[in-house]
């Protein structure tokens, strides 16, 4: 079985051997079993169903949502000599009966479709006629209201499934999952024992870096200037600020263009084309570009903004680097980028419990901004990898040379004052009252009554706010999942407050300088 997979690997595709995971998954799907496959962007997911489809009898059905893709990828595997086709809303309808026809002929073995298509009784019916042998759901945390792109039409998938007279073997893809997204993927399509192939989440090449505080444009037009010769992306979180970039970027004589969402089809496309072809250098765009982009070269990926989880960023990111050479991650936080995100958050959905689940999300993607840990260990943390050395020696805080400094008083007026406030506020709050602020909030809790009030008045409150922050990012504190997040102590923090154990945090030069002027 593995002998005829490995011919066909070289046949049609012209490679000599499987990269990780993906010979177990062919053998597993070979062999009729279920199977879940959480694989990093670029890592091969695509021939994990394609070879299986061509060695099993009938046809594969591949769910994919990216009808703007599905055009490509077939084209691409007609070029190899591979039979498949799609269907979706961009054909006319004789062209669907048409191609309807030919499926139930058997003239595929591989079909494309959008998941609104699979509910179709036309389509069922014809799908009944023939054998389907397996199914291939490509973004299967698309299935998952715990995923961070879920898709109301996924929904669709296992009652189709059900309709099937036989079912066939069920494959799922996805390159981000966290253990949460994977449980609920295989609960969802009621897969019993599935295998499930998890690639490890570490991307080795790419160096991943936040910057607090930049003047991010000029940051921008610095950084892009100094990789003239290299291809890179930029997102940002609006239409409006992807415009003002790229107009920025090209008044300065930089070869940019701009991707979004309200740019028309074919200029979106020409704009594609001409950032694949190298003939522009840097694309500025908000999350709408990259997915299914097979880039190869990209050297790195700024986020002008904090995206509204990890996942979001680590897909994003990963742009960078698909070639295995060095790319670089940079991140430029501000904390605007939050009240940014919580609003996209709110106007999203109007399901409280997923709105909640989006909040806490965001709380640990500005955990990431903030953490002094390493940022490789804090990303492959998230997607479940539980043995992640504790330092890589290729993310800005491994690199970080500042001061490591006992904070160790600090963080316990900071937890007495939150104890004080009965744990009821969030991080403004209490910044407010630890600077001993005359606010009308502080004033109508009576909070300047308490014996923290104004025991950090010797910092400036956005001082207060960033050591917060990271006592957040490193499990002293937690914020609850809501839009006001409110701040909690953790058994972590309570052993601080009784003096068992010390806090460290790593303090740049300039902001030690700026603390030290303030004393
Ligand atoms: P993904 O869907 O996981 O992002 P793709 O399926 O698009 O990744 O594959 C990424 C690239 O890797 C493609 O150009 C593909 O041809 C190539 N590739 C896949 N498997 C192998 C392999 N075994 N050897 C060499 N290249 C491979």
């Amino acid at each position: 079985m593995l002998k005829q997979a490995l011919t066909i690997l070289k046949k049609f595709y012209g490679y000599d051997a499987f990269r990780p995971g993906q010979e177990n998954i062919i053998v597993n799907l070979l062999q009729g079993k279920d199977t879940v496959a959480i694989m990093p962007t670029g890592a091969g997911k695509s021939i994990c169903f394609q070879i299986p489809a061509l060695i099993l009898p009938g046809i594969t059905l591949v769910v994919s949502p990216l009808i703007s893709l599905m055009k490509d990828q077939v084209d691409a595997l007609a070029q190899q000599g591979i039979p498949a086709t799609y269907i979706n809303s961009s054909l006319a309808s004789s062209e669907v009966s048409r191609r309807l026809y030919d499926i139930s002929e058997n003239r595929y073995k591989l079909v494309y479709v959008a998941p609104e298509r699979l509910s179709t009784d036309y389509f069922q019916s014809i799908l009944n006629k023939i054998t389907i042998s397996m199914l291939a759901i490509d973004e299967a945390h698309c299935l998952s209201q715990w995923g961070h792109d879920f898709r109301p039409s996924y929904q669709q998938i296992t009652p189709f499934i059900h309709s099937l007279k036989s079912r066939p073997i069920i494959s799922a893809f996805t390159a981000t999952a966290t253990p949460e997204v994977k449980d609920d993927i295989i609960m969802l399509l009621g897969l019993d024992h599935p295998n499930v192939q998890v690639n490890g989440f570490d991307r080795p090449n790419l160096y991943f870096s936040v910057l607090r505080g930049e003047d991010k444009k000029k940051y921008i037009i610095n950084y892009v200037k100094n990789h003239a010769d290299q291809s890179g992306i930029i997102y940002a979180a609006t239409r409006k600020e992807v415009d003002s970039i790229y107009e920025l970027l090209s008044q300065k004589g930089l070869k940019a263009g701009h991707y979004h969402a309200g740019i028309s089809d074919m200029e979106r496309t020409r704009q594609q084309d001409d950032y694949l072809y190298d003939n522009i250098q840097v694309m500025v765009a908000t999350n709408a570009f990259g997915m299914g982009i097979d880039k190869s070269n990209v050297r790195y990926v700024i986020h002008y903004n904090m995206p509204k989880n990890i996942e979001a960023y680590y897909q994003e990111a990963g742009r960078s680097g698909r070639d295995g050479e060095p790319g670089e991650c940079i991140l430029l936080f501000s904390p605007q980028d939050t009240m940014t995100q919580k609003f996209l958050i709110d106007v999203s959905t109007e399901n409280e419990e997923r709105k909640a689940h989006e909040f806490g999300k965001l709380q640990t993607m500005v955990d990431y901004c903030h953490t002094p840990d390493c940022l490789r260990k804090f990303i492959v943390q998230y997607f479940g990898e539980t043995k992640a050395p504790d330092t890589c020696d290729n993310c800005s805080n491994c690199n970080d040379e500042s001061e490591l400094v006992d904070i160790t008083v600090d963080a316990q007026k900071i937890f007495s004052c939150i104890y004080r406030m009965n744990e009821r506020f969030g991080i403004t709050m209490i910044a407010d009252v630890l600077k001993g602020s005359q606010n009308k909030n502080v004033l109508k809790f009576h909070f300047d009554t308490i014996s923290t009030y104004g025991i950090l008045s010797e910092r400036t409150v956005k001082d207060i706010k960033l050591i917060i922050q990271r006592l957040a990012a490193t499990q002293y504190l937690t914020l609850t999942e809501s839009e006001y997040p409110v701040v909690k102590l953790t058994q972590n923090a309570y052993a601080v407050m009784k003096g068992q154990s010390s806090v460290w945090q790593k303090i740049s030069k300039e902001r030690k300088a700026n603390i030290d002027s303030s004393l």
